[in-house]
């Protein structure tokens, strides 16, 4: 029971700060029903559910006080609304806006649904150019805001901050109730940066920054106040991906060097010379491999760069040493072809493999577990299915992860053994922009290849116009003639009522019975099971099938060298970067490849954008750094996948230098301070745990 003298400040700032929303000055408990949907509980809740955009209003002004020609701000009462046709059936809204000063009319051609937004009364902000029509100021289409009747007349404030919203909830409200926390809490929460670190970067204090955040004198002060905050969240992030590393390079792993004996051996077995990229990845895992620590590295390199031979070579390494690899793939598909790679290269060699997936008989399964268990296995291929289970390893000394990004962070944690960690390489053909590498891949060191083996050539990509197809079609008859294969891909296996995007079992039928109706044609797509799926891929391998119509399952690493064209419909909702997987599976072999991209005629200004780059550029990584741009990491990667919480305020594309300095700062206080005891660290390391512990496995830090 709470004893009835007891005030608020007897309360520690924690205690002060769990206080329930409804006792917010404002809020009530009907309001805070609303906030609850926005996941608003508590004081500190809404003290830091911070603005998402803010109106500039330094230009603000009464009409009386307008000049032509500069962008300039109103605010006034909606007088009148208007709409009038003109000649040619144009229409013409005209809304009368009043202020202390006079009147001001607002227009807007051939939008007559602008009306809407307007009733007699209504309190607005409007924004524009304005000029001078005979007696009256006019604004041509305007920006406008809306406002509450209490936000009528000007309160001399500069920016207007803007909510994320609820249903429920006015703009108006959400800056009531926030302004009220900001005056009542903003003091309260604790420092969460050290002194010196606040004035190396000029960063404003915690309780000033949030007032400012939501109540900012000026477009300076909130650009500040955002400084701060994302200066803050890239800080912890940093700090908890810093102290990740730290904890992987404290595990022990076993020491597997390599020699010149061991490298010569290796370099036999291939059929090619290395590239140099090729050669100085080598180095740089080996190097990794010698340590008594995990290796944790990251190798990207574009489609067709040549990874599996790198990855076969580490594999090697540990197999010199005694120990086994395990090679895992994000698809049986691609586990079955890696391993028929392996047995190509690996004949000459007494390496024994064997591949782990869905379709293995329950007896073959029990003896490949019982060859791993006696180490006669030295290689086991298979899905992440490998790291569950029943599968023990007599000495693992090697994972490698193919095509990393559809693996977490929490999978990898789950490899880890006892008292030894093998040593890990993941691999991806999705080139990750520096700025993501730095984040959610923050762990792992990176090497990258730049070049193709000599002779492989780009895909010619061509955006093919509805009125094109049939030419297209010919032409891709004319391969299949000469003996080529082809891909068909469509994002969706069966029409779908919602979606309105094409699907593989619409292009089959539709194939099947036109453009390509001379051709054996076969449909694969993840609905399959893994043995259809495998008996598919075998029958286009083997040319039995020359056309095979496909979902994005063959996205990664399917490689069928006597494929050489592709056509691509639906394109627009598919990544840049998964786009340019698609088209790795053409032009492996000596036949040049080709793609298709079906255009329709809905596609948007910004998705017609980003397929003439696709079509333009071969290059990966300038693809990825594009969609990057455009769409955000989200889209790439998956943020999810990785298990790291989303960020709230910082923007990887914007915010890439405060990225990085934040990341040093972060990296160099964890080096003078690995476990963050020392005292003014606590808070900084209380943050952190909070909000990564879990997703990172951080433990108990320190
Ligand atoms: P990815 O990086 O997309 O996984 P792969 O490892 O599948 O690429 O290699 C693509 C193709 O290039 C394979 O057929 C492989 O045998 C070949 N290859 C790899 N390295 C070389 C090289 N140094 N010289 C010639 N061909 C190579
Ligand atoms: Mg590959």
């Amino acid at each position: 029971m709470e004893s009835p003298d007891r005030t608020d400040a007897d309360l520690s700032p924690k205690q002060r700060l769990l206080t329930p929303v409804a006792k917010v000055r404002g809020v009530g408990p009907y309001r805070a029903e609303m906030l609850a949907r926005l996941g608003i509980r508590t004081a500190s809740d809404l003290l830091f559910a911070f603005p998402r955009d803010y109106l500039d209003l330094s230009d603000e002004r009464l009409v009386s006080e307008l000049e032509a020609g500069e962008m300039q701000t109103v605010r006034g009462t909606v007088v009148e609304v208007a709409t009038s046709k003109s000649g040619f059936g144009k229409t013409r809204v005209s809304v009368l806006v009043r202020d202390a000063s006079g009147h001001l009319r607002a227009t807007w051609f051939n939008q007559p649904f602008i009306s809407k937004r307007f009733f007699d009364g209504q309190a607005v902000l409007l924004s524009a150019k304005p000029k001078r029509r005979g007696l009256m100021w006019e604004m041509s289409h305007p920006t406008v805001t809306n406002l509450a009747q209490e936000e009528a007349e000007s309160d001399g404030k500069k920016m207007l901050p803007i909510y994320s919203l609820t249903e429920g909830i006015s703009q108006y409200y959400m800056r009531k109730m926030a302004e009220a926390a900001a005056e009542e809490f903003a003091e309260v929460p604790e420092e969460v940066f050290p002194e010196a670190l606040l004035a190396k970067y000029s960063l404003l204090p915690l309780g000033e920054a949030l007032q400012a955040i939501h109540q900012p004198d000026n477009a300076e002060a909130m650009e500040q106040a955002r400084r701060r905050f994302i200066f803050q969240e890239l800080f912890i992030m940093q700090l908890a991906v810093a102290i990740r590393r730290l904890q992987q390079q404290m595990q022990f792993a076993p020491e597997l060097p390599t020699s010149t004996k061991i490298d010569a051996r290796i370099r036999r077995l291939l059929p090619f010379e290395l590239t140099e990229s090729q050669t100085k990845a080598i180095e740089e895992l080996t190097a990794d491999m010698a340590l008594a620590r995990p290796m944790n590295r990251l190798l990207q390199g574009d489609v067709g760069s040549g990874k599996t031979i790198v990855a076969l070579y580490a594999m090697l390494v540990a197999i010199a040493h005694g120990k086994q690899a395990a090679l895992m793939a994000p698809t049986e598909i691609l586990a079955r072809q890696h391993a028929e790679t392996l047995s190509e290269l690996l004949t000459a060699s007494r390496v024994h493999f064997a591949v782990l997936a869905g379709g293995t008989s329950k007896a073959d399964r029990a003896r490949i577990l019982d060859g791993i268990l006696e180490g006669e296995i030295n290689v086991v291929l298979g899905t992440h299915a490998i790291i569950q289970d029943d599968v023990r390893f007599k000495q693992l000394g090697l994972i490698v992860i193919d095509e990393q990004h559809k693996f977490g962070v929490k999978q990898r944690a789950a490899m880890r053994q006892d008292d030894q960690s093998p040593h890990v390489l993941v691999m991806t053909a999705t080139p990750i922009p520096r700025t993501v590498t730095m984040t959610m891949f923050g762990d792992l060191d990176v090497s990258t290849l730049r070049e193709l083996p000599t002779g492989r050539q780009p895909v010619n990509t061509y955006l093919v116009e509805p009125d094109k197809q049939q030419r297209w079609w010919a032409f891709v008859r004319d391969r299949l003639r000469e003996g080529r294969q082809a891909y068909v891909v469509a994002p969706l296996v069966d029409e779908s009522e919602t979606v309105s995007a094409p699907s593989v079992s619409a292009a089959y039928e539709q194939l099947t019975n036109g453009e390509l109706e001379e051709f054996r044609m076969a449909l694969l797509h993840g609905r399959m099971s893994s043995i259809e799926k495998q008996e598919v891929m075998d029958a286009f391998r083997a040319g039995e099938t020359q056309v095979l119509v496909s979902t994005s399952v063959i996205e990664v690493g399917v490689d069928v060298a006597n494929a050489s064209v592709m056509t691509i419909a639906g394109a627009e909702r598919f990544g840049l970067a998964q786009l340019h997987q698609l088209r790795g599976r053409v032009g492996r072999g000596s036949h040049a490849g080709f793609c298709g991209v079906l255009m329709v005629d809905e596609v948007n200004e910004q998705g017609r954008e980003r397929l003439e780059a696709f079509s333009k550029s071969t290059d990966g990584f300038e693809l990825a750094e594009l969609d990057f741009k455009l769409r955000g990491p989200g889209d790439l990667f998956g943020t999810q996948q990785h298990g790291l919480p989303p960020l709230r305020i910082a923007d990887l594309r914007r915010d890439r230098e405060v990225l990085e300095e934040a990341r040093r700062e972060a990296q160099s206080l964890v080096a003078s301070d690995p476990g963050l005891k020392q005292l003014d660290h606590a808070r900084l390391r209380r943050q952190m745990l909070l909000r990564y512990g879990k997703a990172l496995e951080l433990g108990d830090v320190g």
